[in-house]
């Protein structure tokens, strides 16, 4: 049996990834499972514990370093996000296709552990259209909206390294070009 392919989704926060990401969790073609994060940030009421994110404690992050149990890690805005490497080995090692959604730091230690990882980056329409997506989904707490701007600019800066880019103009089209290109390298590997 051949290991399962793993698909990185990038791009700066507040851009639209979650929508393009449920869009190709949905797909039954791309046989894709999410690697759920794990994170110190408060759950929001629309979250599910277990199924967004595992939310975890200050100390409960550390050990999980410690123990080198997290694939890459990182600070965004106040918390910690990572991405947990044994339940990436477990389904890439029974042949299901893995989908990790990270900020654009992310990207580089996961394609450092799985060269063979197809990675893409979801670019906003400007730089207008996200500051009025950032503000609306953060507007009662001003430092968050501005950390998470200024956050966005550094990433867009590193989009170019990215050999797959897609717009967030059209959700249906950068899903469509993301399948195309994923489809494509699992019939390569065959
Ligand atoms: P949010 O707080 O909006 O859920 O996530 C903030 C940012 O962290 C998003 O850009 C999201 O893609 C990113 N993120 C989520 N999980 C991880 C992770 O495990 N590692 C890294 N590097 N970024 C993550």
């Amino acid at each position: 049996m051949s290991k399962g392919l793993v698909l990185i989704l990038s791009g700066a926060s507040s851009v639209g990834k979650g929508d393009i990401r449920e869009a190709l969790l949905n797909d039954p073609d791309m046989k894709l499972f999410y690697s759920i994060s794990e994170t110190t940030r408060p759950q929001r009421p629309d979250e599910v514990d277990g199924k967004d994110y595992y939310f975890v404690s200050h100390n409960e992050f550390a050990e999980s370093v410690k123990k080198h149990e997290l694939l890459e890690y990182t600070e965004f805005n106040g918390y910690y996000y990572g991405t947990p490497k044994p339940q990436i080995d477990f389904l890439i090692n029974k042949g299901k296709n893995v989908l990790i959604e990270v900020e654009a730091q992310g990207v580089g230690p996961i394609k450092l552990n799985i060269p063979e990882a197809v990675a893409f980056f979801v670019m906003p329409e400007g730089f207008e259209q996200l500051e009025k997506q950032v503000s609306e989904r953060y507007k009662d707490d001003e430092a968050s909206i501005q950390r998470r701007l200024n956050k966005a600019k550094m990433d867009m800066e590193i989009a170019p390294l990215f050999k797959h880019v897609v717009s967030n103009a059209d959700t249906e089209a950068a899903v469509a070009e993301i399948k195309r290109v994923f489809m494509e390298r699992l019939e390569q590997r065959k």
